[in-house]
């Protein structure tokens, strides 16, 4: 290889931005995500409904996905976006489902998957709905659960990774629209 080339692989490597402390690699995903996945195997049917809440939890449902039917699972994907009423500042914790709730639930067993368990309000209000719409079951997943933070009980059936109460990005996971393409989850500063 000449050198020329070889500078150029040099200077495509991605190396990690240096704002953000890495919590998880991208093979330490990995490897979780097989393990919940062949936990989740054993609990589910063959046959599930995949239901990702928007726009966090792409990544980590892209990624099961592909671990499930690794282990087995079929599985249809039904996305929703759940969001507050009111500004940022002052979460009055009222939810609403700003895309359509998703059709044909009724008797199917739902894996809700969610990136942050942190208030516990978001999947305990998706939940209930869930169950509204018809599901017959609903096992939740999320990637990163954040106990110490919550107020409304609720506990996901499997999380990925429990964390202590820091701000976390990347692997889907954003600080105002950034960092999400990030392979790895990592914490800002502070
Ligand atoms: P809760 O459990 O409070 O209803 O909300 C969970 C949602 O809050 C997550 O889906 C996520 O959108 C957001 N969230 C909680 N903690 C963090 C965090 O550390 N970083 C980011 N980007 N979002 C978070
Ligand atoms: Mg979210």
């Amino acid at each position: 290889m000449s050198a020329k080339k070889a500078h150029f692989i040099v200077q495509t490597a991605s190396a990690p931005d240096p704002e953000i402390e890495v919590l998880f690699s991208a093979d330490q995903i990995a490897s979780r995500l097989d393990e919940l996945a062949e936990s989740l195997a054993k609990r589910l049917p063959s046959e599930i409904v995949v239901v990702p809440l928007l726009k966090g939890s792409f990544m980590f449902a892209a990624d099961l996905m592909r671990m499930l039917h690794k282990h087995g699972l079929t599985c249809r994907v039904e996305f929703i976006t759940v969001s507050s009423y009111g500004n940022d500042t002052t979460s009055s914790g009222e939810l609403k489902i700003s895309s359509d709730l998703p059709e044909d639930l009724v008797g199917n067993i739902v894996l809700l998957i969610d990136d942050i368990l942190d208030t516990g309000r978001t999947l305990h209000w998706t939940h209930d709905n869930l169950l509204a719409a018809g599901a017959a079951e609903i096992v939740t997943c999320v990637l990163l659960d954040k106990p110490s933070r919550r107020i409304v009980p609720f506990e996901a059936d499997f999380v990925g990774f429990t964390i202590p109460d820091r701000f976390v990005v990347g692997y889907g996971i954003d600080y105002a629209q950034r960092y999400r393409e990030l392979p790895y989850i990592g914490a800002m500063p502070g």
